[in-house]
């Protein structure tokens, strides 16, 4: 019997038992041990694909190791981003101070990588001990001759979000620093995609195809100089709201671009976010080439997913995620798949985020805010759910619990946005769900008495694309809406 404290249990709703809005957006209870990672962590995230600048984590060096390399974001040039640079603080700077140890650091490295700029982070050991970052920064920076921009991100400061916070006052020093002569009039730029697994150049395709220039993705293959212009951009495209939102407000503010929160995950999704774009510059063109596109993917990935869903119907699904969007694109894409999702839950969402995500699920989904590993598995336990959906550190409850997992954060390798995103995604789910391994773990096998359909693995082929089952389709058994019109 696996209880939750009692300070908690307003952060977690059973959809249809109460109409009450679930707590959120506060500090995590102490001694929960919360899945949620430290405000220097959210920085850290946020900033580390921009691959041609410097970050150097001024702290112990066990904070550099905890997030090194933690989003693996891939760089179609520089690999700067892939170092985990540290001031290795010892007791010594501890006691004297540690801004000697920055500056000099800072002065090795900017004279060795020539990076185009260099972020500061600061850890909760520097906040304690009161090392003017700021003040060095800016002395490195006049000396260098770049931009060396110091991060607030203490880990104590806040929660994640608070990093995320911090991580788009830092890279807003650079914006509006570069020209941009050379934008066109359909720019955009793409918010929270982190090209984890090469996401961001897959979206950039779409847009390009019809007919829409990307300006900068933020932070996914992200450039300095590609911030320095992005204030040329007409549009801003939001996806994980959770950590851009701010840097989208900020862009708003003072260079009046809207912004509009989108997502990749799920067919429709990406179909409503290619649509957003293209009617928000009002150009026939690019309204044509966009429904071209979008009905030609359908056409490409239906069949496949059709068949997927014959299979995976009536499955159950547990997701517990960082941002509130993802929940959302993976409760429909999970939905298109014919499973049902019996937990959903997030690191970050807000109050307005957990009504939507309320909306969307059927009655008696667990819904839960800034959870953690014993209530996750309570739940994995008495929801009994075929697949489990997180990040790094819900993987050893599902592999502990004997649940299928899938990786939908940091550690993946193949894209799961856009529409091939969506079939590697089924295809991911399939194979998980599906495993003949199930039948070697006593709870599932005791389960799967009685219900021979679920039971045997049905091979699936996977072809890129079916033969004779092209066209557009209008749904999957009413489950799909890409129209333009929606
Ligand atoms: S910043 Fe603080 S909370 Fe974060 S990893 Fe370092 S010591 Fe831990």
């Amino acid at each position: 019997m696996i209880n939750v404290l009692e300070q908690r249990r307003a952060q977690i709703h059973r959809k249809g038992e109460s109409t009450a809005p679930l707590v959120c957006d506060r500090k995590s209870v102490a001694g929960s041990v919360t899945q949620r990672a430290c405000a220097f962590c959210g920085s850290r995230v946020v900033l580390y694909p921009i691959a041609d600048a410097l970050h150097v984590v001024h702290g112990p060096i066990g904070c550099a190791a905890y997030n090194w390399d933690i989003r693996g974001a891939l760089s179609s040039g520089p690999q700067l981003h892939r170092n985990s640079f540290s001031t290795d603080l010892q007791e010594l700077e501890v006691i004297y101070g540690g801004e000697k140890k920055l500056k000099q650091s800072l002065g090795e490295l900017i004279d060795h990588y020539r990076p185009k700029a260099a972020f500061v982070y600061s850890t909760c050991i520097v906040g304690v001990i009161g090392d003017d970052v700021e003040a060095v920064c800016r002395q490195v920076s006049r000396e260098k001759g770049i931009d060396v921009i110091p991060v607030a991100s203490e880990g104590f400061r806040g929660t994640k979000k608070t990093g995320y916070q911090a991580a788009c006052e830092a890279a807003y020093k650079l914006v509006g620093t570069g020209d941009t002569s050379s934008i066109g009039p359909c720019g955009i730029n793409i918010l929270g995609d982190f090209n984890i697994a090469g996401e961001s150049w897959l979206i950039r395709r779409y847009f390009e195809e019809a007919g829409i220039e990307v300006v900068a993705t933020i932070t996914g293959d992200g450039r300095v100089d590609d911030l320095r212009r992005c204030h040329g951009a007409k549009l801003n495209l939001v996806q994980c709201s959770g950590s851009m939102t701010h840097l989208a407000k900020l862009l708003e503010r003072d260079h009046a671009i809207p912004m509009r929160r989108v997502s990749f995950f799920g067919i429709e999704d990406t179909a409503a976010a290619l649509y957003e774009a293209a009617k928000f510059f009002d150009d026939p063109g690019v309204l044509e080439r966009t429904q071209v596109l979008v009905n030609r993917e359908v056409g490409r990935v239906y069949p496949e997913l059709k068949r997927y869903r014959a299979i995976l119907e009536g499955k159950k699904a547990a997701l517990y995620v960082g941002g509130a969007f993802k929940a959302f694109s993976l409760v429909k894409a999970l939905k298109l798949l014919g499973m049902k999702t019996v937990l959903a839950g997030t690191q970050t969402g807000s109050p307005e985020d957990y009504a939507l995500l309320r909306e969307i699920c059927d009655d008696g989904t667990v819904i839960v805010d800034d959870s953690n590993p014993v209530e996750l598995a309570k739940f994995i336990l008495e929801l009994d759910p075929d697949l489990f959906i997180g990040g790094v550190k819900e993987r050893p409850i599902a592999y502990k619990l004997g649940v299928g997992f899938c990786d939908h954060n940091h550690e993946r390798k193949i894209p799961l946005a856009g529409f091939e995103g969506m079939l590697h995604f089924a295809r991911e789910v399939h194979a998980s769900v599906m495993s003949p391994v199930w039948q070697f773990v006593p709870r599932r096998a005791a389960r799967a008495v009685g219900q021979p359909t679920r039971t045997p693995p049905t091979p699936v082929n996977h072809p890129a694309h079916a033969p004779g089952d092209g066209g557009r389709p209008a749904s999957i058994d009413g489950a799909l809406h890409v129209n333009s019109e929606d």
